[in-house]
């Protein structure tokens, strides 16, 4: 199944159209998107049951289909070839974990302002939480998702490393820095969650390539690392990081300026166009 954010509204995606969950479930579920992942199992349970045939929509009115997420997790330096291209060692640790304000949420065709400095493009595979998570281990953890989505984890670098500490949450969530869609996929329909190829193509050139059974931390481990600390919370989003071909890491550096389109694509899951626009 695939469900979305169509304005604001929840919609399942059948047949090339969208059915208003509100108005076909008469009001049992609401149209908030965000609320839905509280009653994740319930509405699984009804949606399976819904032939409704889809009425057509213009895409560019998909929003993020998990748009206020309670807590928004991202993992650094979880590819090797990344990790390799910055200088991180990544055998003597794990990938640190940071934050990308929730207000940095954006949807998937949105335009982004750019705030000055040097932006540059993340393609990652984005989580979103179905069930209360705590202590799950890595074998148990695919059950406590709701959904898989394409995210971009677009980052500042110069607030980034402007100190001695990197400020990854600070320099990856300007508004906008987080789009996310064009909607959510649920693991069923995927024939291997843990193998998706991703990629990232800035005005129609490809900057990364991979997949992501080249994650150090796959999805389960991922869940089962944050779990042990921290409760994940339905409808919560976790960045799980980005492959190599970051504008940081190219000689010479390139980053992106007002008027790029970013377009980043995961088979299976879609695809986000995004463009860079002047600030006002
Ligand atoms: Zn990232």
């Amino acid at each position: 199944m695939q469900i979305a954010n169509l304005e604001d509204r929840l919609v399942i995606l059948n047949g090339g159209g969208a059915v208003d969950v509100e108005q076909a479930s008469d009001g049992r579920f609401g149209h908030d998107p965000q609320r839905i992942y509280d009653r994740w199992d319930e509405f699984l349970e009804w949606a399976r049951e819904d032939r409704v045939q889809g009425v057509a929509f213009d895409p560019a009115r998909l929003r993020a289909p998990a748009p206020r997420p309670r807590q928004v997790f991202a993992f650094g330096l979880n590819y090797r070839n990344h990790a390799d291209e910055v200088g991180y060692d990544h055998e003597r640790a794990a990938p640190p974990v940071f934050t990308k304000f929730p207000t940095s949420i954006t949807g998937p065709y949105a335009d982004v302002v750019h705030p000055g400095g040097s932006v540059d493009w993340e393609v990652e595979l984005v989580v979103v939480i179905g069930r209360h998570a705590r202590r799950i281990q890595a074998s148990e953890a695919w059950a406590f998702v709701a959904g898989l989505t394409v995210g971009q984890d677009i980052s500042e670098r110069d607030l980034q490393h402007e100190g001695e500490l990197p400020q990854f949450s600070l320099g990856k969530s300007y508004p906008g820095f987080a789009p996310m869609g064009p909607w959510l996929t649920t693991i069923d329909e995927l024939e291997d969650p843990d193998d998706l190829e991703l990629s990232c193509e800035v005005n129609g050139e490809t900057m990364q390539q991979a997949t992501t059974a080249q994650l150090i931390l796959a999805v389960p481990q991922l869940i089962e690392r944050l779990s042990q600390v921290t409760p994940l919370l339905p409808g919560d989003a976790i960045f799980t990081g980005t492959p190599a071909g970051v504008g940081l890491a190219r000689v010479p550096q390139r980053f992106l300026s007002p008027g790029d389109e970013v377009v980043s694509r995961i088979t299976g899951l879609g695809e986000l166009r995004n463009r860079i626009v002047a600030g006002a």
